[in-house]
């Protein structure tokens, strides 16, 4: 069979329906995907320390046989994996406290590749914070002569590394065979870097890690090039694009709302309201983003551009992106807007018809004035009178096209974005170059600050009185479970397993469980009951729903917080901390190992200084949000050392859009074509024909 980019890897030999399904689960459909997907790392001569060698306080990578194996309880009941490796040199044991379930994928007799700290403990013991389970061709590699590089895949349940390298090994060439490049060689050379399919066939079979990394480069390129070919389009066309309404200040609806509000606007709040105003007041349309932290009063801010909006005889909407969310916004406004005679009107998608055919009256006669809903804002049916604002929350939870949808709902209305994941300025201004930004840092005055602490398996005890104590004063508490495993299903067992313990160890208070595999309306069941205090703890496997109030939750415990991002961490710290009462954050961490990261994240609570960090720890492509971001993942650049490639990218998008703005020369139509499959977004910006 002849192979194309676009054939199913399903068909290629040996892969079959169920690893097809397996692969999918981790983005690779097509031939291509499986050429994109390329090695987290690699190993070579280099990089592997023989066992006879290793010494305590080394952080090392081995290569070794399992000889024996078993699992352990401590008296803390702390749960232990033990492997015993062998190399030609010797033997190390290796030791994965609190994950037993390692017992069920790791055999005696296999060949594993393992990296973390070397301790002392009875002897040598080496702590890994990474294990391959290598194949026996790969052994091969195992005297790891000089020369010898060895791609390590990322994988998945059902999808062992070995398979994935076997796999492009057959396949590579046949594959290569068909790629093109979009981008012409002079615009590479340029650079300079090297062609495509070189570039390809470096990532999968380098000759040194060096050697890889040149091929990593040329793929970052390429996607920082398409993010700032589509960037730099939508200003150019921003510049070009109908005018927006230009609303006048009356000092009416705006100067009550701030006479009546029941505290002062921080110094930010007030800033932000003045570039919005200074947008909305000129004939020029709106497109700005507001940056904040969950708690830093982003909605009020939004109210006063809306009402900004209806004293000029528009219409306003604000869009959410859940049910509960939308519920709580509608209430949070409707007390607000009490004083001014404003009734804000609701929309969601479990209304009934009639309720909402009865809402959407109210909108298309303009009886309406401000509408808070989820997605269901976007069906045909709502149709508005004279919408001059909109206003998206949470934003990066919104396809591109549902914020394009919504806006379409007016002639050209402002439009205003919110964001709780804020992100550090340089890198908005990449990401989100077609948009203007307002960013609030400073908490209103009031809030007390989140005591967070770090503990370990041994404290566990103590943490569950702490959290029975919390529950006992009437307070509500979160504990959270992160992805640990390759797969869904061992995170679901993990956190369903945490769940019943809790339920017994802490009696008689109610422990709900939400997790990724639920549907979203069970979901947001136990999560109501939650905020209504049904529920007194509430595990959860997959981040808590963005935004979810429940001031009086005032506990968050996080399991395995060496396993998440400082800034998920942070967006975690943000679900507490909401009410009058003091609140905290327990990170519980499986061991005692020394972890500055964690303790850094104790010591502050700025968000803008978390997202730097964070950046710095694991480049843009792991920042919460930012994969999401209408599309705008990098998965191959790192924004921390990419700079000059940011910076190269930016000038060869800018010479091409100067000499072909719709890239539809014969020379630049591969190039757009690519753009467009890349981002859903191209296709508006570009064009067709
Ligand atoms: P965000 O959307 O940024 O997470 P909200 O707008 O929901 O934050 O505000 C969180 C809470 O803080 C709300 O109850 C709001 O009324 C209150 N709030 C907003 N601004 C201030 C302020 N300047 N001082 C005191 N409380 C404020
Ligand atoms: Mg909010």
């Amino acid at each position: 069979m002849a192979i194309t980019l676009e054939t199913s890897v399903q068909f290629l030999k040996g892969v079959g329906p169920r690893r097809a399904e397996a692969f999918e689960r981790i983005g690779v459909k097509t031939v291509e995907d499986l050429l994109y997907h390329v090695p987290m790392r690699y190993m070579d001569a280099t990089t592997v320390v023989p066992i006879g060698r290793l010494s305590v306080g080394q952080e090392a990578t081995v290569i070794g046989r399992v000889v024996s194996k078993a699992v352990m309880s401590t008296r803390k009941r702390l749960r232990i994996f033990r492997a015993v490796l062998q190399d030609d040199s010797g033997v190390i044991e290796c030791a994965w406290p609190g994950q037993a379930f390692l017992d069920k994928t790791i055999k005696t007799g296999q060949l594993l590749l393992v990296s973390g700290p070397v301790k002392f403990f009875h002897g040598r013991q080496l702590n890994p914070r990474e294990q391959v389970v290598l194949s026996d061709e790969d052994t091969a590699a195992e005297g790891m002569r000089d020369g010898v590089v060895l791609p390590v895949y990322p994988a998945t349940e059902g999808l062992p590394h070995r398979f994935i390298r076997k796999l492009v090994k057959e396949n590579l060439e046949a594959a290569l065979g068909v790629v093109d490049d979009p981008v012409p060689p002079d615009v590479i050379e340029s650079v300079p870097l090297a062609p495509l399919k070189e570039s390809l066939r470096r990532l999968h079979r380098p000759d040194s890690a060096a050697d890889a990394e040149k091929g990593r480069r040329r793929l970052a390129f390429d996607e920082l090039l398409d993010l700032q070919l589509v960037v730099n389009r939508a200003r150019q066309l921003a510049t070009e694009a109908p005018k927006g309404p230009t609303f006048v200040v009356r000092k009416d609806l705006t100067t009550r709302l701030k006479d009546s509000l029941p505290f002062d606007l921080t110094a930010d709040q007030r800033q932000a309201i003045r570039e919005i105003t200074a947008n909305m007041t000129s004939a020029q349309r709106m497109n700005r983003l507001l940056m904040g932290d969950v708690g830093t009063g982003k909605t009020v801010v939004s109210l006063f551009a809306m009402l900004l909006a209806l004293e000029n005889g528009y219409q306003a909407v604000f869009m959410a992106p859940t049910e509960l969310l939308v519920e709580q916004h509608g209430n949070s406004l409707a007390r607000l807007l009490a004083p001014l005679g404003v009734v804000p009107d609701v929309l969601l998608g479990r209304f009934s018809k009639s309720e909402k055919d009865a809402v959407r009256a109210r909108i298309a006669s303009g009886e309406s004035r401000i509408v808070v809903g989820t997605h269901a804002l976007i069906q045909k049916t709502t149709e508005f009178a004279r919408l001059g604002l909109v206003v998206i929350d949470e934003q990066h939870r919104f396809g591109v096209e549902q914020r394009a949808a919504l806006v379409e709902k007016g002639a050209s209305p402002d439009v205003l974005l919110l964001t709780a994941t804020p992100i550090p300025r340089s890198l908005a201004l990449t990401v989100y170059g077609d948009l203007d930004i307002s960013t609030i840092r400073m908490k209103p005055a009031n809030r007390l600050s989140v005591s967070t602490s770090v503990r370990t398996n041994k404290h566990r005890d103590k943490v569950y009185s702490f959290i029975s104590d919390q529950c006992a004063l009437g307070r509500q508490a979160y504990v959270v479970y992160p992805v640990i495993e390759e797969s869904e299903k061992t995170d679901l067992r993990a956190a369903t397993t945490m769940a019943a313990e809790l339920t017994e160890k802490l009696q008689p208070i109610e422990v709900g469980l939400v997790h990724g595999a639920l549907k979203s309306d069970e979901r947001d069941l136990v999560m109501r009951r939650f905020r209504d205090g049904e529920i007194g703890v509430l595990v959860a496997t997959t981040v808590i729903e963005v935004g979810i109030d429940v001031a009086n939750a005032t506990l968050m415990v996080i399991e395995h917080p060496e396993r998440f991002g400082l800034a998920q961490l942070h967006q975690l710290r943000g679900r507490v901390g909401r009410g009058a009462e003091e609140s905290y954050c327990i990170l519980l961490k499986p061991d005692g190992r020394p972890t500055p990261r964690l303790d850094e994240f104790k010591n502050t609570d700025d968000g803008f200084r978390i997202a730097e960090l964070d950046l710095k720890e694991r480049g843009m492509g792991e920042l919460v949000g930012a994969r999401q971001s209408g599309g705008l993942a990098l998965r191959f650049t790192d924004l921390a050392t990419d700079t000059d490639l940011v910076a190269r990218a930016k000038q060869v998008a800018n010479g091409i859009l100067a000499s072909d703005p719709k890239l539809s020369s014969k020379r630049f139509k591969p190039l757009r074509r690519r753009v467009e499959r890349r981002y859903q977004r191209g296709m508006e910006l570009f064009g067709i024909g």
